[in-house]
């Protein structure tokens, strides 16, 4: 599992082995690539290929492993030799990675390396996520309504990196995700590398519309259709992560068996489950009027991203009505869960009339400008000063 640990919050979530069994369903794949390895019959470049959501790049990751590890069995790694855990974050040094990016204003290059450690960290996370999931990751920090590609850039980087005689293991692997993103100038000259491959070294490309590559690329590749999970594989797999039946149905009936779409949906949800406890910490801190405390809790908020951040906002926003709701009317009519319910029975006696609308206008505003670009440490700060003066305002009369 992954931890993130803050001093206000703590969320878990699980990261990927790269590993044939952490894969649900393609007995029949599993089993050609690990003979390809057995009989020697490993091709020099290899394309798998197949729909969004389905477990052609986790296949591949797996099979990359395989072809490395110091001590494999008859059908998977062994997840302990040298090899083993240096790809368990994705960082073998004979694991090349290119993955489509955008050309960052003022940068001179654009190669996959300048934001690897943010690809692995998204692959490691949902190993079935699709291109556009990658470039959310983007869009929260950098709007240029710029295309992701495989810019040249890419194609000279790897050619130099392929001279490089000294490797470690007994096969380099230059795994390649969405080849079809690649520019014309790339594919050619990535073309040339797949005419006369280095030594030792394997392409595993990763796709979802091979037909979208040039003739000439594809004419040079072994070619793996990866079908999609079947319902049952997605059903035994969500049984397993603890989510119940009836609830894995209607996920794979909106998904389509998309696993990386299933695996977003929950996560977001887990995210959601979080505010809770950020929303919480932020009041209770406002309410002691914490300055360090405060600009600690800035700090992370700051660091969370824009789409987070608007999230919480608007979160904070139902809290606040709810709140009110509490005061004005019966309890029963809260849309909160247990924890938040407990939370309000408790605070919503300092959220009330004379001061919600000054603090749900002030957290409305505060969207607009998080949308706007404006700078989150000072936002969050300001807001925070807000929060502690409004929530100093005394109710005139309280009901019973
Ligand atoms: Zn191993």
């Amino acid at each position: 599992m992954l931890k993130f640990t803050t001093n206000l919050f703590t969320f878990d979530r699980k990261k990927f082995l790269m590993l044939f069994k952490e894969i649900i369903g393609n007995s029949t794949i599993k089993q050609q690539l690990i003979d390809t390895v057995k009989k020697n019959r490993v091709s020099h470049a290899q394309l798998f290929f197949g729909n969004t959501g389905n477990g052609k790049l986790a296949l591949a990751l797996a099979y990359a492993q395989y072809l490395n590890c110091e001590n494999k069995t008859d059908i998977d790694s062994c997840g302990d030799c040298s090899s083993c855990f240096k790809y368990k974050n994705l960082s073998h040094p004979d694991l090349h990675l290119i993955f489509p990016v955008l050309k960052m204003p003022g940068s001179k290059t654009s190669t996959s390396d300048n934001f690897v450690n943010k690809w692995r960290s998204f692959v490691l996370e949902n190993p079935y996520a699709s291109l556009n999931d990658w470039s959310e990751i983007f869009d929260s920090n950098n709007k240029t309504g710029k295309q992701f590609l495989i810019y040249k850039d890419e194609a000279d980087v790897i050619h130099q990196k392929l001279t490089l005689k000294n490797f470690e293991s007994p096969y380099r692997v230059v795994l390649i995700w969405m080849p079809e993103k690649m520019n014309l100038e790339a594919s050619n000259k990535l073309l040339k590398l797949f005419e006369e491959p280095p030594k030792g070294t394997i392409f595993l490309l990763i796709s979802t519309s091979p037909n979208k590559l040039l003739p000439t690329i594809i004419s040079r590749l072994q070619k793996i259709k990866v079908p999609d999970f079947t319902k049952n594989d997605i059903l035994t797999y969500l049984d397993k992560s603890l989510i119940d039946t009836e609830k894995s149905k209607k996920l794979i009936a909106i998904t389509g068996s998309n696993l990386g779409k299933i695996l977003k949906i929950e996560s977001e949800q887990l995210e959601g489950l979080d505010l809770f406890e950020q929303f919480a910490s932020w009041m209770r801190l406002s309410y002691k009027t914490d300055i360090v405390n405060i600009s600690k809790w800035v700090d992370e908020i700051a660091f969370m991203g824009r789409k987070h951040q608007e999230l919480f906002l608007s979160y904070a926003i139902k809290m606040a009505r709810e709140c009110l709701i509490f005061n004005f009317a019966n309890h029963k009519l809260l849309k909160t869960n247990e924890k938040e319910s407990m939370f309000i029975l408790k605070f919503a006696p300092f959220i009330h009339e004379e001061n919600s609308i000054l603090i749900i206008d002030e957290l409305e505003r505060s969207i607009k400008s998080i949308n706007r670009n404006a700078n989150a440490k000072i936002l969050f700060f300001e807001l925070s000063l807000q929060i502690i003066k409004f929530l100093k305002v005394k109710r005139k009369f309280v009901i019973n």
